[in-house]
């Protein structure tokens, strides 16, 4: 596989980051994962306005301009023949000798992008069936709408998922459902569509944008509050959206059927329209 790294385009093997890198020492950087169907990416620019954002609250500047990271996220998908799958991209604060206060000014970002391959991505037999949630508590830091690479406690959750034969947690606070480890989260009751507001409790899900404009759109009613684990548990549906898992619906949370313990009517319709819609405006 051929990866970029700070300007170059190598074999994967040939492509280092230095032992000092902020991000391994810190988790001092920020991500992207963009789904590619059919050789093209999906919402780039959704994912690129965000990136800038996560940067800018962090303290980092753009280190290209979107239309040059564009044309890396093209060669990194031609070169590799993606048809379906995902580009990932990190930007780090970069290498510099170990100490918390950032170093200076003009230390050159670690600018990291690969692909995974994922054949299918679109009609994976998963959302067919439907994923399976437990509940934890959400133990994370209270920034998470900007997207850093600090992952050690939703990967835990995943851990903790599977170890009770689930498949991902949505975390809790204050007794309401926050999103999922690498997700939003949504329910369905009596018709209405209810997801968390933003805020710096969650992060701003690009797909989350899309799905509520479809949602909107197709005159489906939208409330965008927080919900309880109780609600949730009483919904008629629940879902997640995420970039590489577009609308996968929950049929179970904590081994408690939601509605009848399969995938819902809008979570199907939904996935539908979402990716129709996304691969119409891929680029
Ligand atoms: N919340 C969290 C915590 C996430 O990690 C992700 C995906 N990275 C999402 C939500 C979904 O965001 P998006 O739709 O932009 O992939």
């Amino acid at each position: 596989r051929t990866v970029y790294v700070n300007g170059e385009y190598l074999p994967e093997h040939q492509a280092t980051v230095s032992v000092f890198d902020r991000g391994f020492l810190f988790a001092d950087g920020v991500y992207e994962v963009t789904s590619v169907l059919g050789g093209k990416l999906i919402d780039f620019a959704g994912h690129a306005k965000r990136l800038e954002r996560s940067l800018t609250e962090l303290g980092m500047d753009m280190p290209m301009t979107e239309e040059d990271l564009l044309a890396i996220h093209r060669r990194l998908v031609d070169d590799n023949g993606i048809e379906d799958g995902l580009v990932y991209l990190q930007i780090t604060r970069g290498a510099a000798d170990r100490d918390f206060a950032y170093p200076a000014p003009d230390t050159p970002l670690t600018v990291v992008l690969f692909t995974q391959t994922k054949p299918g991505l679109a009609d994976s037999p998963v959302a067919k069936k439907g994923i399976k949630v437990i509940s934890i508590p959400d133990e994370r830091w209270g920034r998470r709408d900007i997207k850093t690479v600090q992952l050690l406690y939703p990967s835990m959750g995943k851990m903790q998922a599977k170890a009770e034969g689930a498949d991902d947690a949505w975390m809790i606070e204050d007794g309401h459902v926050t999103e999922g480890t690498s997700n939003n989260a949504y329910i369905v009751k009596d018709g209405t569509l209810i997801t968390r507001h933003l805020g710096t409790e969650i992060l701003h899900g690009i797909t989350r944008a899309a799905v509520l404009r479809f949602a909107r759109e197709a005159q489906m009613k939208v409330e965008e509050r927080s919900f309880t684990l109780d609600e949730a548990l009483a919904a008629d549906e629940a879902f997640i959206t995420s970039a590489s898992t577009f609308v996968m619906p929950v049929v179970s949370i904590d081994g408690t059927d939601i509605g009848d313990g399969t995938p819902g009517p809008v979570a199907k319709r939904l996935r539908e329209i979402y990716l129709d819609e996304s691969r119409k405006a891929a680029v």
